[in-house]
């Protein structure tokens, strides 16, 4: 890799995505993200103390990250993981057994309830935060090899569009460039919906399938982002 590219390594991760994926490039880059952190954490870092410290405080994953977990199949990296949240389990009942119910509002306890602070969903969110911030500054500088990338990208899910105009609110130029390239490609999306619903028509049935065949995951995905992303 040449040094200019390492340089700036996470701009190219944008553009590559904005280029070669066909769903949102920040739904892209996040679950590359989540990826490359649970290969990580379940084969090299199940013993680190400072994962194990993080976890304890979190009282493991989310919901959603947990998900993710199981979907990896490396067993043995998990029942570390989660022999360590048993035995938190176990001390929670061990305490719970000798007081009250009243207490379950005390914060040891309600953190169980409580996932805010998953050190995935952090690294989601850090991911996030930077790949965004890297994408409005090539906007904004007027980078055209981004903009010739984004012009003829995947939408933008709904929820990464909306968390990108948050962020450039004070910038109407924008916004309202980044509205006109969103509705275009969701133009297409509905003709793509549109084709896909009247090739299934009896009358039609000898057509075949074009660049419309995936347009129900696309749908799904551009309204809701990626499964188990949010
Ligand atoms: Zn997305
Ligand atoms: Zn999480």
């Amino acid at each position: 890799m040449n040094t200019e590219r390492k340089k700036h390594l996470p701009y190219f991760a944008v553009l590559d995505c904005l280029t070669e994926q066909s769903i949102c490039f920040l739904c892209a880059l996040e679950l590359e993200g989540l990826q490359k952190y649970f290969d990580n954490l379940l084969y090299e870092r199940v013993n680190d103390v400072a994962t194990r410290a993080s976890l304890a405080r979190s009282k493991g994953f989310c919901n959603r990250h947990s998900a993710f977990i199981l979907k990896y199949g490396a067993s043995l990296g998990t029942a570390i993981l989660y022999r360590q949240q048993s035995s938190l389990l176990d001390e929670l009942l061990d305490n719970l057994s000798s007081v009250s119910t009243a207490l379950l509002k005390l914060p040891q306890i309600a953190s169980w309830r409580n996932h805010k602070a998953c050190p995935a969903c952090k690294n989601q969110l850090d991911d996030r935060k930077r790949y965004s911030e890297i994408f409005l500054d090539a906007l904004k500088n007027s980078d055209s090899d981004m903009i010739n990338a984004f012009e003829k990208s995947a939408p933008i899910c709904v929820p990464h569009f909306l968390d990108l105009l948050d962020q450039i609110k004070r910038n109407r130029n924008l916004e309202r460039y980044l509205v006109d390239i969103e509705q275009k490609k969701i133009r297409e999306l509905i003709a793509d919906l549109d084709e896909f619903i009247r090739k299934h028509d009896y009358q039609y049935a000898d057509e075949s399938f074009g660049r419309e065949q995936d347009c129900c995951q696309r749908a799904v995905r551009i309204i809701a982002g990626y499964e188990g992303l949010f």
